[in-house]
């Protein structure tokens, strides 16, 4: 077996331990005679691994009684739609666009109501978070909407934004468990689990409860309301079953590494390694704001179109792979989430010092 080191922004890579438990319980699960994916949804053994993941996903948040925790279909970008469906009662919403996940989610909420973009970094190609400590947010607006850490830009909010009392609502895909959070600042934390936690298929929301309503959009879907899965504990159709059970395998994972806070100090270190390198490299520098750094997603360029697919051709033969940067910004991009060895950015950085030295 050969495994690589795989900088893939998602789906991206998971703990081997995960995927080798996950392996090793392929034909039979804990005595069941039978795999995960063969199971009913409501039988008592499937039920204590939905369980059993919603309490471990609340120890590491340290979520509050007054959340509740969704497992949804549909990917993030079903949220765009579901998020303003639910939660705009005024048909208002504010929007601070920092990168094409929150530009589309931006443009979603249109369909519905009006989306306020109340703040952009568009101008310097999403290179920046803009200042929000004190947006013009209208009075009547039923949340503010960000995307936490921009995957592809690589950006993230060092501190949230001044909502002036409105309902934050958060896409935290690409940061998910990457550090600890205050659920209580939040109305709505939600992700796509295959960037740091999970299989693609599985999207996880943590709400506050008095946002769950019946008083929906008219014509919203019964599938698309949060009371529908609420008041079913994620189990009113069929759920992403095998795709929470690895979830479920990692939040383990996560807790037996130390929780949220060993992570982020992990994810520090980690990033470090790789950003000290940026700063102090003649041929290789980051694009975004030093400030505003993300510790999960890196680009990075040469300047030289060639010498960057020169580059990732060549760092792909050496074992590291999926560092071409987002079709959008070309360059190179180094997803180093949660299951990202610190041994997997040092080797990268090495290879880099090679590349600049022979090139
Ligand atoms: C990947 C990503 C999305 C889109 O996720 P899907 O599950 O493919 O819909 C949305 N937001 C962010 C921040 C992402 O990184």
């Amino acid at each position: 077996m050969s495994r690589v080191y795989n900088f893939s922004a998602g789906p991206a890579v998971l703990p081997e331990e995960v995927l080798q438990q996950a392996a090793d319980e392929m034909l039979d699960y804990q005595g069941s005679g039978m795999s995960v994916m063969e199971m009913s949804h409501r039988s008592k053994i499937y039920d204590s691994i939905i369980k059993t993941a919603e309490a471990d996903l609340r120890e590491l948040m340290n979520i509050p009684d007054n959340y509740k925790v969704l497992f949804l279909q549909g990917g993030a970008s079903q949220q765009f739609a579901m998020i303003p469906m639910n939660l705009m009662k005024n048909k208002k919403a504010a929007y601070i666009v920092t990168g094409q996940w929150a530009k589309k989610a931006f443009q979603e909420a249109q369909i519905y109501g009006e989306a306020v973009k109340v703040a952009s970094s568009e101008d310097e190609t999403f290179s920046y978070i803009p200042d929000c400590s004190d947006l013009d947010i209208p009075e009547d607006a039923d949340y503010v909407y960000i995307c936490e850490n921009n995957t592809i830009y690589g950006t993230k909010y060092q501190t949230l934004p001044n909502t002036k009392g409105h309902v934050l609502v958060a896409d935290v895909s690409s940061c998910f468990l990457s550090e600890p959070v205050d659920v209580s600042k939040y109305g709505i934390i939600y992700g796509g689990v295959q960037k740091n936690i999970g299989p693609a298929g599985v999207v996880i929301v943590i709400i506050r409860e008095d946002l769950i309503t019946e008083d929906t959009l008219p014509g919203t879907p019964t599938m698309l309301k949060y009371k529908t899965h609420a008041d079913a504990e994620s189990l009113y159709n069929t759920p992403p079953a095998y795709g929470i059970y690895i979830c479920g395998k990692v939040f383990q994972w996560l807790k037996k590494m130390g929780g949220l806070e060993v992570m982020k100090q992990r994810n520090e270190e980690k990033a470090k390694i790789l950003y000290d390198f940026l700063d102090e490299s003649k041929m290789f520098r980051g694009t975004v704001r030093k400030e505003d750094r993300s510790l999960m997603n890196v680009p990075f360029v040469t300047g030289d179109k060639d010498l960057d697919a020169k580059f990732v051709k060549e760092a792909e033969a050496a074992g590291f792979v999926n560092l071409k940067g987002h079709r959008t910004v070309g360059g190179m991009r180094a997803s180093i989430y949660n299951a990202m060895p610190k041994e997997g950015v040092e080797k990268l950085v090495a290879f880099m010092k090679k590349f600049e030295e022979e090139n």
